[in-house]
């Protein structure tokens, strides 16, 4: 068998060695006779499973006593109402960044529950530079501030953490666990798994515990953080394979990586190299400035888009999946999520620099 290199925004590609030993845990976890599919969530052995995610993740990330952490379905996509629905108690409006698909998305289902005001927008540079702190004007009755850390389709990134007075929520499906973060600066963040956490299914949701009684009284139990935490996000069946599977990640990252720092030196390599072999071939580009531009997820042109297929066609039959540009935008996006191993990044560079000789 052999594995590929995979550059997919989501669902992305996994550590091989977690799922090596996924397989080898597969259909008899631990000498216990069953799957961990097949285990009860109540059951002592899939508890001691989720603990021990949760205890690795809060130890990678450094997050606080006072933070508690959810594991929820629905995807990110579910966050963008529930925000609003477990802040929105009180009277005030939410604020938010807009930088691209995702925050846009993020507001317009934001202001189907609150009154909405867009702190500051990147719209007037086209999507290519994230706003500075003194572009960001919170209304007077802000509840909290919204903003996307990554634009995974756009492909550009905060490389700072924007400073708010009011509670900071930050939708970080595409770059978390991709660098060291003070998570004591966020009141939440959450996360669509499916991109740097593991498969998809479970949504990752890390929340300063004061924010847990602010919710509109209609929210739904089930979107409802308070009650989430208090059953230990057991309140119904939680997505359990996809709990361990994260919870192997976590381990990989802990144990194989060595922890955020380090994982943070080869995503800036990883980067590097791509963003490099763009900048210095006239055949690609790239338009993001580049001081904003994404550590994760890189889109590309090439200077005669009528070799789009070709080169979609090449780079799959070398054994480089998913390299198509959002639908939303065509032209090319390689995402290289913390799974993705710097030799799949050497291997891009080679076949793009070979691609332009033959076809530039
Ligand atoms: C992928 C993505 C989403 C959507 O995630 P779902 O889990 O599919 O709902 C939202 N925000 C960002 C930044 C993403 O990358």
């Amino acid at each position: 068998m052999t594995r590929l290199y995979n550059f997919c925004a989501g669902p992305a590609a996994l550590p091989e060695a977690v799922l090596r030993r996924a397989q080898q845990d597969l259909p008899d976890w631990q000498g216990r006779g069953l799957s961990v599919m097949e285990m009860s969530h109540r059951s002592d052995d899939f508890v001691a499973i989720a603990e021990q995610a949760e205890r690795d993740l809060r130890q990678l990330m450094g997050i606080p006593e006072n933070y508690k952490v959810l594991f929820m379905q629905g995807g990110a996509s579910s966050q963008f109402a529930m925000v609003p629905l477990n802040l929105g108690g009180r009277t005030g409006s939410a604020n938010y960044v807009y930088t691209g698909i995702w925050g846009k998305k993020a507001l317009a289902e934001g202001q189907r529950y609150l009154p909405a005001h867009i702190a500051a927008s990147s719209e007037g540079n086209g999507l290519t530079r994230v706003p500075s702190q003194s572009e960001i004007q919170l209304s007077d009755d802000a509840l909290y501030l919204h903003y996307t850390s990554n634009e995974t389709i756009g492909g550009l990134q905060f490389h700072a953490v924007p400073q708010s007075p009011v509670p900071l929520v930050c939708d970080m499906s595409s770059d978390i666990l991709s660098a060291p973060l003070d998570v004591s600066r966020f009141g939440i963040i959450y996360a669509g798994a499916q991109k740097n956490i593991g498969p998809a299914g479970l949504t990752l949701v890390i929340i300063r515990d004061d924010l847990l009684d602010q919710a509109k009284p209609e929210t739904p139990t089930m979107m409802n953080y308070r009650v989430c935490a208090d059953n230990q996000s057991m309140y119904n069946t939680p997505p359990t394979f996809a709990w361990y599977l994260a919870g192997l990640v976590f381990d990989w990252l802990k144990n194989e990586i060595g922890g955020l720092e380090q994982m943070a030196i080869i995503n800036q390599r990883k980067a590097s190299k791509l963003y490099r072999a763009i900048d210095t071939n006239a055949f690609y580009s790239n338009p993001i400035d580049p001081e904003h531009r994404s550590l994760m997820n890189v889109p590309f042109r090439l200077a005669d888009d009528r070799l789009d297929k070709d080169f979609l066609k090449e780079s799959e039959a070398a054994g480089l999946l998913n390299l198509a540009g959002h639908r939303s935008v065509g032209g090319m996006r390689a995402s290289l999520y913390n799974a993705v191993p710097e030799a799949a990044v050497d291997a891009l560079v080679d076949f793009m620099q070979d691609f332009a000789t033959r076809r530039g």
